[in-house]
């Protein structure tokens, strides 16, 4: 399935209801078709709902800085996130929500066919690797998932809520490092 005939069905989803009542725009995702590193998020925001495009707000400026740190554009990549519209008031995917989008969001991954995938936060990571194990333990590691490398971290937002604090940041950095390391096929020593 290519990535237009997916887009095309669900720019017109109503599978969750409160979603669609509380949507501005479907925000399907962005970037290249065939990117080599996909990057999941959790759900959009108040300005991707408004936009229409992922991480456009303050976690999407903070995703930009980190990937020009490891030579990498926006245009590069391709970014979506686990569920396709805004959850009110920004709570939390519902469960059922999770569900009604995860055949999307694993034929954009079959349609993307990237090899390496960056989860951001608990919801991404616990999706891609089906697992309940929280992001603290996941993240540093490399992982191995249907022949993809999947690079586990923190969600930018994270870094807003601790004041964009060196300490944190330099997490992000040690973490998005790891992308080049395997872009570059330099030996992973923490392939798990
Ligand atoms: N946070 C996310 O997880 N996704 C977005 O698209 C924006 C903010």
């Amino acid at each position: 399935m290519n990535l237009q005939t997916i887009k095309d069905e669900y720019d017109t989803c109503k599978r969750c209801p409160e979603l669609v009542e509380c949507r501005t725009k479907v925000v399907f995702g962005d970037g290249k078709e065939d990117a080599t590193v996909m990057i999941i998020g959790e759900a959009p925001g108040k300005q991707e709902d408004e936009q229409g495009k992922p991480f456009v707000g303050k976690s999407g400026q903070l995703l930009n800085e980190f990937l020009a740190d490891i030579d990498l554009q926006r245009e590069d990549v391709f970014i979506t996130n686990t569920i396709l519209c805004r959850p009110p008031d920004n709570r939390n995917p519902a469960r059922s929500e999770l569900s009604n989008c995860k055949t999307r969001l694993d034929n954009t991954i079959k349609a993307i066919n990237p090899k390496v995938i960056v989860t951001l936060g608990n919801f991404a990571t616990q999706y891609v690797l089906q697992t309940k194990v929280g992001i603290t333990k996941l993240r540093g590691k490399v992982h191995l998932k249907d022949g993809r490398k999947i690079i586990p971290m923190q969600h930018p937002a994270v870094l807003l809520y601790h004041g964009n604090s060196p300490a944190k940041r330099k997490e992000f950095e040690d973490d998005f490092s790891q992308v080049r390391e395997v872009l570059e096929d330099k030996e992973q020593k923490t392939l798990t």
